[in-house]
């Protein structure tokens, strides 16, 4: 089966200024996704008749179907429904059955009809007529030479209406898709490139059907198998079979699979291994503790935490020993040690984690530039500290720094 191809246009100046964010075309992706279309393009345009209909003729080319938002209204400034009449060779002519529902829409707000509201009612001639139920600007379906175009009004909810009653319906009644499935495979704790290497024998022996994607984030990388095939349980079935290959192969790095990220795979360890987590957290100041706490039910194994930011508070509040701070400062393998222990016996805990270093721009000394973070995960068999040498970014080195916790959580919880 040959796949369906699509291309959404979207259209408008205020996309182009950055004064709205295109979301409609984002969720237009994720709903044909899900039925097995694949998008091939996505193109955004500003409100300027020579280049709508550029687009137009382009998009056709590449696309089976050619969606397109915006730019609907009855404003000057709306170009779309000219442009698809003169793409498609036909007048513009009030549309009776269109003109019934904008007066009844206007009726039903106790407004009057005006002159530039009846010209919502005024359609291509050649186009199919697609209901606005929550708006005025009705939608417009084409075909020509096995291709369909339907124009969309911009306003996001009266588009997603529009696409899930009526549009996604009548698309799948005309143009069949292969299944298509997507298998999420969540790493951490190896670079891409790393990663690429050793699996790169398992990659090249994947066949044509199935299609592999690094998708690289803060500290983890995520792999995406996407397959397609003409039945979605024999694809399925196929594409885990690849996932049981690639195992063995990653197995020091896989965390997960599908969408859960980190913090909620380890809470679900926890959850199952009845263990409590405290938590000592300088440098990342509460961030740590935030993404710990945002996955619903942490209660159940979380205690809490303390964010010992001074140098004093390490001291007096959580008990770090003076001698140490004074010997080998607060960024230090020794402290970061007694930050973790300490912290689990205070809280009475069965895991402790600490973190402690030097976000920047500012504080760095000759032998601790900026980005230098130590961490330590303690429980009662033993602590583990790692030193991490990140970047100049405060933010990436906070939110790195807490992933890295995070990991060694995961590698180092007892059996
Ligand atoms: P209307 O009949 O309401 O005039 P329209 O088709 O003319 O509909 P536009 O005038 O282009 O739509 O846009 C209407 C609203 O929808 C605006 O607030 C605009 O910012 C928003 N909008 C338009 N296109 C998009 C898009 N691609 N993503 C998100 N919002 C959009
Ligand atoms: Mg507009």
């Amino acid at each position: 089966m040959k796949p369906v191809l699509v291309e959404i246009l979207a259209i408008g100046d205020e996309l182009l200024y950055g004064q709205t964010q295109d979301t409609n075309s984002h969720w237009i992706s994720i709903e044909l996704d899900k039925v097995g279309y694949k998008v091939v393009r996505r193109t955004t345009i500003g409100d300027r008749e020579d280049q709508i209909l550029t687009a137009f003729t382009e998009a056709e080319q590449r696309a089976d179907i050619v969606l397109i938002t915006g730019g609907l209204g009855p404003t000057s400034d709306d170009l779309t429904k000219p442009c698809l009449a003169k793409y498609f060779n036909c007048k513009l002519a009030i549309h009776e059955e269109a003109l019934a529902e904008v007066t009844a829409f206007f009726k039903s707000r106790g407004r009057e009809l005006t002159e530039v509201n009846r010209q919502q009612a005024a359609l291509p001639v050649c186009c199919t007529k697609i209901t606005n139920a929550i708006g005025t600007a009705p939608g417009m379906w084409f075909e020509k030479n096995g291709k369909v175009f339907v124009s969309m009004p911009g306003v996001p909810h009266e588009m997603k209406k529009m696409m899930l009653d009526v549009i996604i319906p009548k698309l799948r009644a005309t143009f069949q898709a292969p299944a298509l499935y997507h298998q999420m495979i969540r790493t951490i704790g190896i670079g891409e490139s790393f990663l690429a290497d050793k699996i790169s024998d398992w990659e090249k022996s994947l066949p044509n059907n199935i299609k592999l994607a690094y998708l690289p984030g803060l500290g983890e990388v995520k792999l995406r198998l996407t397959g397609t095939g003409d039945n979605m349980d024999t694809l399925k079935e196929e594409i885990n079979a690849w996932v049981k290959k690639l195992q063995p192969l990653a197995s020091d790095y896989i965390y997960g699979y599908g969408e859960d990220p980190l913090e909620v795979v380890i809470g679900n360890t926890l959850r199952e291994k009845r263990l409590k987590l405290s938590i000592a957290e300088s440098c990342t100041g509460g961030y740590l503790s935030h993404l710990i706490t945002s996955v619903p039910g942490s209660s159940a194994y979380y205690l809490g935490s303390m964010i010992p930011y001074d140098y004093e508070i390490k001291m007096r509040q959580l008990g770090v020993r003076p001698e140490t701070l004074e010997k080998y400062g607060a960024v230090s393998e020794p402290t970061i040690i007694e930050m973790a222990n300490i912290v689990r016996s205070k809280f009475n805990a069965d895991i402790g984690v600490a973190t402690s270093g030097i976000a920047g721009p500012g504080g760095a000394t000759p032998d601790k530039p900026v980005g230098t973070v130590w961490i330590a995960y303690s429980d009662k068999h033993k602590t583990v500290t790692k030193l991490l040498k990140l970047t100049q970014d405060r933010q990436l080195n906070i939110r790195y720094s807490a992933t890295a916790v995070l990991n060694l959580i995961r590698v180092n919880l007892p059996a």
